[in-house]
């Protein structure tokens, strides 16, 4: 693992798509923002792109106007299939350039290898040109280790709650840690670990209660925690199950894995920009009732932020 340097650049992410399930644009979704999911992640001279839901598409224009006339050399590293985490892909203008390398990397799905993830919603009659036919130089990686490297980002992976299969990722970079969990149902309400096996609730539970230890521990100490905060409190009461977390499940995993930053994400198509400042607010309460240092923001598209030498600062 890259150890931490003050002279070592800051880490840099953007935030281009915080929204869940189905790109929401409109006047309500202004702040807050209304495209799926994509975050933007520079460090020690990696550019690394954070699944491929809509927001993709206004990150290749940004790419395209940088770097000109000289390559973009990129790793897509993808969660799951789903469709808010991979539909931007086809619209992302650097994978129609041929000075460009893309590395697209991902586990295999429930029913469908990586490659078919990526390559299949690209196939006619869903696309007219197919992946294949992209000019850039385009790698899909399946993921087999938990563990591995992107340059001298070292990028450690777990499975999270999440019907199919749906990983998370921690980013080690040399100023600090990112950790990315856009979908996660907390696993002490839904024992989503246990499906389809012939257990007892008591089985069930220890299961649960283990994995969510497990998280924990990948979890601790991160600068920055991306988590999945779809609905308010009341709202989980009738979605359990779903697999998608609630603003105080968010915040005390947070709290225990005594992450820096905990940025509220996956938000509700159904919530405007005054519903999440609620949740905002409401999660803040929380991590202030407790007493410990958790800094809460919600993610907003277009939002920048920095580690410097473990030290989360807005850019
Ligand atoms: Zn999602
Ligand atoms: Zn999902």
């Amino acid at each position: 693992m890259p150890s931490v340097s003050a002279s070592s650049p800051p880490t840099r992410i953007k935030l281009w798509g915080t929204r869940g399930s189905i790109a929401v644009p409109g006047r309500e979704t202004l702040r807050y923002g209304g495209n799926t999911t994509c975050i933007e992640l520079r460090a020690d001279g990696e550019l690394i792109v954070l699944d491929a839901g809509s927001g993709i598409r206004p990150l290749g224009v940004a790419l395209n106007q940088e770097f000109q006339e000289r390559p973009i050399n990129l790793s897509l590293l993808i969660t799951h299939a789903h469709w808010d985490h991979i539909q931007g892909f086809p619209f992302f203008k650097p994978a129609y350039d041929p000075k460009n390398e893309i590395r697209i990397l991902g586990f295999d799905g429930a029913g469908a290898t990586f490659r078919e993830i990526i390559t299949e919603p690209m196939r006619s009659p869903f696309f007219p040109i197919r992946m294949r036919e992209l000019s850039a130089e385009t790698e899909i990686t399946k993921l087999t280790e938990m563990k591995f490297s992107l340059g001298k980002v070292n990028v450690h992976a777990a499975f999270v709650n999440h019907p199919g299969v749906c990983a998370g990722y921690r980013i080690f970079t040399s100023t600090g840690s990112i950790a990315f969990l856009p979908d996660h149902e907390p696993y002490e309400f839904f024992l989503h670990a246990a499906r389809g096996q012939p257990l007892t609730p008591e089985q069930a539970k220890e299961i649960a209660t283990n994995e969510h230890a497990r998280l924990v521990q990948f979890l601790r100490g991160s600068e920055i925690l991306v988590l999945d905060s779809q609905y308010t409190d009341k709202e989980y009461q009738t979605h359990i199950g779903w697999g998608h977390g609630s603003v105080s499940s968010a915040v005390s995993l947070a709290l225990e894995a005594e992450v820096q930053t905990l940025l509220l994400f996956h938000h509700d198509p159904s919530h405007d920009d005054k519903v999440v400042d609620t949740m905002v607010e409401s999660a803040r309460e929380l991590a202030t009732k407790s007493g410990r240092p958790l800094q809460v923001t919600g993610a907003q598209e277009g939002r920048e932020l920095l580690v410097e030498a473990k030290t989360v600062v807005a850019a």
